[in-house]
């Protein structure tokens, strides 16, 4: 067995054949030496083992096809695009939002050339970043003021810092919420060095429990929107219109975390529950924050909107330079921004939100395509069927408001779903879909027109590897 060590190719026998393969003639050579040296030492193990009989198997064309599969696969970027078929829009774990085309464009324009970042076109001197986007910003939610930070975390951090240091911050604690990834009101408040005065039960909270509460050392009155869970049963939230009136009546800043924040109604969709940023401006709340790549379906940002005296303060805290936003999320917000000065546009051109207002016969057709196209890649291996399902908005927003769609069930031979499931983790692209009473699901609502091709292919691939 040992001896067969000795008919192993050398590195320098395969790489020379290796180095014209497809899609690793690009691959810088350092790399590709690298893991030819690994896969080498992987074929010692086995010889170790016993995986080999004859010295035949080891020549360089019998290693060949294996050796180019494992180079391919290991040379590929760790960031990678992967097919969302799970019916989750705003997938966190996925990226969340999609950026409308328009928005892309502004992206890849703001990296390949200088711009006018920070630097003011009228005057020929230094500018602000924030002018870009802190007119449409007030133009579209009817504020007095704007600044984007890097995400809402940051926004939630920075206007705490800025308003109330070192003084009580009131809050129902119904609202002490957790978005998940370590991000929990209350720690927040305290990395902030505001202290929070928690009022109320976690059910209810009346406005006569945030008045008690108010006293010398109060600098703010803080909602949290409940993005994530919904309290259902015997409740009671003060609203911002009350809690507008004991702002004024005691000279307090109201603040709101919107948490998701939609620039655009969803209410017409059914899916209540979320006001929006336009409507929490007009009832009064002096500064809101809320995310660009949540429902907005933007790039990842925070947007602070309010008062001008506000927002002022916290323009000049010097925090502010450690979580600013770059210039590519500047150029994605404003040209997001643009869609929505045409609401129509804005629900058909940005694609969380159109995916979040798909159609029934839309998704329907959807699903068929897709049906069509996975028979079409593995013929009598599969079964394809399609049933009513549904999908979620994501993102911590509507939390428990289902989206009616399609979905479209495979099962392929001899291939059980937590099977498929796993082997779709390694196809390319990557395919990430659900599993339901044992049954595997694809919902096309978070698949796009040209993606549904490619999709099959994926699950082609998969049930190659598997059966292989
Ligand atoms: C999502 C969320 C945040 C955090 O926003 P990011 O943009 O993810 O930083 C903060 N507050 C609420 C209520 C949220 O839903």
């Amino acid at each position: 067995m040992s001896n067969l060590f000795r008919y192993l190719p050398s590195v320098d026998e395969v790489l020379s054949g290796l180095i014209k393969a497809e899609g690793i003639e690009d691959l810088p050579r350092p790399l590709v030496k690298d893991l030819v040296n690994e896969f080498l030492d992987i074929c010692r193990e086995e010889i170790r083992a016993g995986a080999f009989s004859e010295a035949g198997q080891l020549s360089a064309k019998a290693l060949s096809p294996r050796l180019t599969a494992y180079v391919r696969s290991k040379a590929r970027p760790h960031f990678r695009r992967v097919l969302n078929a799970t019916g989750v829009v705003i997938h966190t774990n996925l990226g969340r939002s999609l950026l409308a085309k328009p928005a892309i464009e502004a992206v890849t324009e703001a990296c390949a050339h200088y711009s006018n970042c920070e630097f003011d076109l009228a005057t020929g001197k230094r500018g602000s970043r924030y002018s870009h986007v802190e007119r449409i910003l007030c133009d579209i939610t009817g504020a007095e003021a704007a600044l984007v930070v890097n995400n809402n975390a940051a926004a939630v951090f920075i206007m705490l810092e800025t308003l109330a240091k070192g003084h009580e911050v009131i809050v129902s604690r119904g609202q002490l919420v957790e978005i998940g990834g370590s991000f929990r009101i209350p720690d927040v408040m305290a990395k902030s060095g505001a202290r929070l005065r928690e009022v109320g039960a976690t059910n209810r909270t009346h406005v006569h429990d945030y008045e008690n509460a108010i006293g010398d050392e109060t600098a703010a009155l803080m909602r949290v929107h409940t993005s994530n869970f919904r309290v259902v049963g015997f409740t009671k939230e003060v609203g911002l219109a009350e809690m507008r009136v004991l702002g004024d009546r005691y000279g307090l800043p109201v603040i709101e975390d919107l948490g998701s924040g939609t620039l655009y109604s969803l209410a017409g969709e059914g899916l209540l529950g979320e006001p929006t940023v336009q409507q929490v401006v007009a009832q009064g709340a002096d500064v809101v924050s809320f995310s660009g790549d949540k429902v907005l379906g933007g790039p990842q940002a925070g947007i602070i909107v309010g008062r001008k005296e506000y927002i002022d303060r916290i323009k000049k805290n010097p925090i502010n330079r450690a979580v600013r936003i770059d210039k590519m999320t500047l150029a994605a917000l404003e040209a997001t921004l643009r869609l929505y000065l045409d609401m129509d546009e804005a629900r058909r051109r940005i694609p969380t939100l159109n995916m979040i207002t798909s159609s029934p016969e839309a998704l329907k057709s959807k699903a068929r395509r897709l049906a069509e196209a996975v028979r079409e890649a593995l013929g009598d291996r599969v079964e394809v069927g399609m049933k009513k399902g549904f999908s979620r908005v994501g993102g911590g927003s509507f939390p428990e408001y289902d989206l009616p769609g399609t979905m479209v069930t495979v099962d392929i031979r001899g291939i059980t779903a937590q099977a498929l499931r796993g082997a779709l983790l390694d196809t390319d692209p990557p395919l990430v879909a659900r599993i339901e009473d044992d049954e595997f699901l694809l919902d096309p609502r978070t698949l796009g027109s040209s993606e549904l091709k490619l999709a099959a292919r994926a699950l082609e691939q998969a049930a190659d590897a598997l059966t292989e």
